[in-house]
C-alpha cells in the first residue's frame, strides 16, 4: 500500500485538485479529507459513503499558568499567531514581562 500526503498550511494553492486527481487515477483508492475547516473533496468524487463516524480532535492545548513565567517567548514564535497577547503569568512565577505589555 502506497500513501500519499498532500498538505499545506495555506489555502486556496489547489491540494484538494491534486489529491482528488490522484484519487481518480488510482484504483481501488482510500481517500480520507482531513481539512478541519472545509472537507470538500467529496464534491469532487462523489464517492459511495459506506459509513460515518464522529471525529474528536485532540484537546485544546493551554499554557499551564503554575509553570508560566510570563517571558513571553511563546508569543513572539508562534508563526501561526496562536497565543493571545492577554495571557499573564501568575505574579508569583513571573519572571520578566506580563505578555499584555507586549
Ligand atoms: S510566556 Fe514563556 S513561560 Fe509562559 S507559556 Fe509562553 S513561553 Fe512558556
Amino acid at each position: 500500500m502506497r500513501q500519499i500526503l498532500v498538505i499545506s498550511g495555506k489555502g486556496g494553492t489547489g491540494k484538494t485538485i491534486i489529491a482528488a486527481s490522484f484519487a481518480a487515477l488510482a484504483k481501488n483508492a482510500v481517500a480520507a479529507d482531513c481539512d478541519v475547516d472545509a472537507a470538500d473533496l467529496y464534491l469532487l468524487l462523489h464517492p459511495e459513503i459506506k459509513e460515518r463516524h464522529k471525529f474528536k480532535g485532540l484537546p485544546r492545548a493551554e499554557i499551564d499558568q503554575d509553570r508560566c513565567t510570563g517571558c513571553g517567548r511563546c508569543y513572539d514564535v508562534c508563526r501561526f499567531n496562536a497565543v493571545q497577547k492577554n495571557i499573564t503569568a501568575k505574579p508569583q512565577h513571573r519572571k520578566t514581562r506580563p505578555l499584555t505589555s507586549l
